[in-house]
């Protein structure tokens, strides 16, 4: 009997701790949601005013203005959008991590994509003396079905570290077919530089969220720590995988996947070209 008694008192012990456990996962878990949802919220709210801040010193700055008066609003403006730059970055990321972006799934021409990011970066790039060069492969059907936002979004971000982080020499972006199928279409791009590269010790860190590869660098040039992070997640999202290769003094090249549909395939072949 006693023996009993004693197995019962046991196992109520366990069943206890058991459930003190699952309570205080769930109560960890739910702070967890707060803070990302306080996260998104709060950078919400303080993109609404700086939108506001923003416009005003553009106007501003299309008035008749002293040589000083022009310094200054011009000094407020750059910081005012370097700010928006953050803002937008912490938004984005924190949406990724509450799961709260959805894909789209529209219509484009991925060659499209590309020469916009080129056209946004090209001014930056000439100014250092860099060339950007584009290797389209000509198997990538003319449409694809996809969300062509946050591709660019990735490939900007990639195009932009490049510019960044590369003193002379090029930038070359690939695209090219990985697999297709009747349901499946995998492109893979990859975007190379000639410049600093990154120590082998920090490549692997370099996707996480607010890491940057070392102190100097980022005194150097500034910035959040979080496009890779952003990067890689929308990369995922979509399906594919991303993967870096570098070699310090001499280069890097980031390499994506990403999951698309033909936009054509399946309706056999068109009479007339879409409208
Ligand atoms: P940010 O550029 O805002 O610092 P990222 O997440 O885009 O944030 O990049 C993180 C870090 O990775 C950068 O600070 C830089 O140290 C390193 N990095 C990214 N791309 C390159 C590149 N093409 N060449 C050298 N270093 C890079």
């Amino acid at each position: 009997q006693h023996v009993i008694i004693s197995t019962v008192r046991d196992i109520t012990e366990r069943r206890r701790t058991q459930l003190e456990l699952s309570r205080l996962l769930d109560e960890a878990l739910q702070a967890s949601r707060l803070k990302t949802e306080f996260v998104a919220t709060m950078s919400h709210e303080i993109r609404t005013p700086m939108n506001g801040v923003a416009g005003m010193i553009d106007l501003l700055l299309h008035t008749d203005l002293t040589e000083d008066q022009r310094e200054f609003a011009t000094t407020v403006k750059e910081s005012a959008d370097s700010l928006m730059v953050i803002i937008n970055d912490i938004l984005d990321f924190s949406k990724l991590e509450a799961g709260r972006v959805d894909l789209e799934a529209v219509d484009f021409e991925v060659a499209h994509v590309i020469e916009s990011v080129v056209a946004l970066l090209n001014m930056s790039a000439k100014q250092k003396g860099l060339a950007i060069s584009l290797k389209i492969s000509p198997r990538i059907p003319a449409r694809i079905s996809g969300d062509p936002a946050r591709l660019r979004q990735i490939l900007l971000n990639l195009v932009a570290n490049a510019v960044k982080f590369t003193e002379r020499g090029s930038i070359t972006i690939r695209a090219s077919v990985e697999s297709a199928s009747d349901d499946a279409l995998v492109l893979r791009f990859s975007v190379a530089d000639t410049g600093l590269g990154i120590s082998e010790e920090a490549q692997g860190r370099l996707f996480q969220p607010f890491v940057q590869a070392d102190g100097s660098t980022t005194r150097r040039f500034g910035g959040t720590g979080l496009g890779l992070s952003i990067s890689r997640r929308l990369v995922e999202l979509m399906g594919g995988r991303i993967s870096l290769q570098s070699t310090e003094g001499k280069g890097s090249t980031f390499t994506f996947t990403a999951r698309f549909r033909n936009a054509l395939a399946g309706e056999g072949i068109p009479l007339a070209p879409k409208q």
